[in-house]
């Protein structure tokens, strides 16, 4: 596994149908990013200097890569995706010259999006780290974002659970300036979840959804995601047994058993 993923625009589809309770949030990401992305001569005509970077913070399986992709896919520009401690452990000491590699090949596409997750394993705060491996590679991040205008339609998006940890020179104007909080599903934002993730499921009249989202508060995407998966791993256990009759449905209670197959394993 490198420590770069290059998704083409026409790979991988996500659209914004894909993610669920989040549409607040990605409306005010794409007012960042699409103009930049779509329209940098309105910016240069203007005088002003387009927004190149966001920081997206929420915990880790809440939709911050689904965002950047799906907005990556809307605009047609290409997604690249690095992960922040993978550059520092397996490059140890070619970080920076990582760094530059992944910059560049960003620039090389007509429009691109940047996503670097887990970014404060790359821009941690230099105040509190003494390595100097470390103090370079974020120098060498800040001087890479400050030459990213001249380059090109190029937006770079940070995610990070821990945004106090990142360097704040990182966030200041012209770098990762805007920040987005991604928070964990309300109960309306879960229903959404469950949907997208339920889509292809036989679902039985009995599972009833509304009820699955009023009880999993706390759960993420990811989570809701897996639960999903597990209840029709339920119900495949179950036909597998001769239990159920054909045709199959997913019903309510696979929805109890996935749910307290998951307790346990989170427990
Ligand atoms: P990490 O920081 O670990 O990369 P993340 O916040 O980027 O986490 P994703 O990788 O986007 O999380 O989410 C993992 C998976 O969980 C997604 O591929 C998707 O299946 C599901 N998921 C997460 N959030 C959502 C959401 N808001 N709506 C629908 N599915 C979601």
């Amino acid at each position: 596994k490198t420590a770069i993923t290059v998704i083409n625009p026409q790979d991988k589809k996500t659209s914004y149908h894909d993610i669920g309770g989040l549409s607040t949030e990605i409306a005010r990401i794409r007012e960042m990013v699409e103009l930049p992305l779509l329209h940098p001569e309105i910016f240069s005509r203007l005088g002003v200097d387009a927004p190149r970077g966001l920081l997206l913070y929420g915990p880790p399986g809440s939709g911050k890569t689904l965002i950047a992709r799906a907005i990556a896919q809307q605009t047609n520009a290409q997604f690249l995706n690095i992960n922040g401690p993978e550059i520092i452990q397996k490059h140890y000491g070619e970080s920076e010259e990582m760094l530059r590699k992944v910059f560049e090949e960003a620039a090389k596409y007509p429009a691109s999006i940047l996503f670097i997750d887990e970014i404060d394993a790359l821009a941690p705060n230099r105040e509190t780290v003494l390595g100097e491996l470390e103090k370079r590679v974020v120098g060498q991040l800040l001087a890479l974002m400050d030459g990213v205008t001249s380059r090109g339609r190029m937006f770079v998006m940070g995610a990070t659970n821990l945004p106090n940890n990142v360097d704040p020179a990182l966030r200041r104007p012209g770098r990762l300036d805007r920040e987005i909080p991604i928070n964990p599903p309300t109960k309306a934002g879960r229903l959404e979840i469950l949907k997208i993730h339920t889509r292809f499921m036989p679902l039985a009249a009995d599972a009833n959804l509304e009820r699955v989202a009023a009880v999993t508060h706390g759960f993420l995407g990811a989570d809701l995601a897996a639960l999903c998966r597990e209840a029709g791993m339920a119900c495949a256990r179950e036909a597998g047994t001769g239990i159920q009759q054909k045709p199959l449905f997913v019903h309510f209670n696979h929805f109890l058993t996935a749910l307290s197959d998951f307790r346990l394993s989170t427990m």
